[in-house]
């Protein structure tokens, strides 16, 4: 079924939703405490050249309170402004299949019990932290809540992935999908756009790859540049090309031309905390930035797919 709406000429997630819950679906992030096997050595050392401190989870809960507190103090602030809604608890900061399955167990299960109003779970992980026994916890999971899983892609160049340190190949990505797939868990994947060794050609390859696999969701974002990352000292030192907000939405309205109609568009710009970011600095307005890649769909009458060869 079609979610594209005149304004909206594409799948929401906020629509997503509301068809499958009937009514406003919320995200709340929780802390699980984990690693990465990019930091730690199992598959690399020091992350992705683009992580923050606190493992790309800037906005997730405070690591040192038990779930609970961290559920309640997000809870709080939600029911401010909406208070009939549905959660997914989402462990999004680190790499959240990264730990023992009895641990993983026990998180997951604490965080479906916090409220009866909490309807799924979102977990955000790579491909090099599953395993058989992890797919098997994941697929009993997914078999009494809503599960999404979300597997770290960003690009399907080479020369990104050395650039950024990812510390896994494409083919690792690609099986990992198919293992989810083959226990019908819905995937969430990442990717983003304006490495400056890509052309506007290589970030739609990326989405030309992803139409060949069976993923649910994307979430698109724009590279931030933060301080305190390895990227950021790079850019501090020897500034390089970063995408105007036009190239962004340009980029970004053809991702969503050449994408299959079936996929889910999870996000299509990121959020970066503002004392961090060190550039874009355009890419602070939110609300600009989707009405420019809004305007530039709508203006030539176009919506998701209308590009899609399979
Ligand atoms: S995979 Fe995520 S948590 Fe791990 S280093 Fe890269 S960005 Fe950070």
């Amino acid at each position: 079924m079609s979610l594209m709406t005149k304004e909206k000429p594409y799948n929401t997630l906020n629509a997503f939703y509301r068809n499958k819950f009937g009514k406003k679906v919320f995200k709340i992030s929780l802390n699980g405490d984990f690693t990465c096997p990019n930091k730690d050595g199992k598959s690399g050392y020091g992350g992705c050249i683009y992580c923050s401190e606190l493992g790309s989870g800037d906005f997730a809960g405070n690591k040192k309170l038990p779930l609970k507190d961290q559920f309640a103090q997000i809870k709080t602030l939600m029911l401010n402004k909406w208070n009939d809604g549905l959660y997914i608890a989402y462990f999004q900061a680190n790499t959240n299949t990264y730990d023992e399955v009895g641990r993983l167990r026990y998180l997951y299960e604490t965080a479906l019990s916090l409220d009866d109003k909490i309807i799924g779970l979102s977990i955000g992980t790579r491909c090099d932290a599953l395993n058989d026994e992890i797919y098997d916890l994941l697929s009993e999971f997914n078999e009494k809540t809503y599960l999404q899983i979300e597997l770290g892609l960003q690009s399907i160049n080479e020369e990104t992935s050395d650039f950024i340190n990812r510390s896994h190949t494409l083919k690792c990505f690609d099986d990992a999908v198919e293992e989810l797939r083959r226990r019908n868990i819905e995937v969430v994947v990442h990717i983003i756009n304006g490495f400056h060794l890509e052309s506007k050609e290589d970030m739609l390859d990326t989405v030309r790859h992803l139409n060949k696999l069976d993923i649910q969701g994307i979430k698109i974002h724009l590279l931030h540049i933060m301080k305190n990352t390895k990227l950021g000292n790079m850019y501090l030192k020897d500034p390089f090309k970063i995408l105007t907000l036009e190239e962004y939405a340009d980029i970004t309205a053809a991702q969503i031309e050449i994408l299959n109609p079936s996929i889910i568009i999870h996000r299509l710009t990121g959020d970066a905390p503002r004392e961090s970011l060190i550039a874009p600095l355009w890419s602070l307005k939110k609300f600009v930035v989707m009405n420019e890649i809004d305007k530039l769909l709508r203006g030539r009458n176009s919506r998701q797919g209308i590009n899609y060869t399979k």
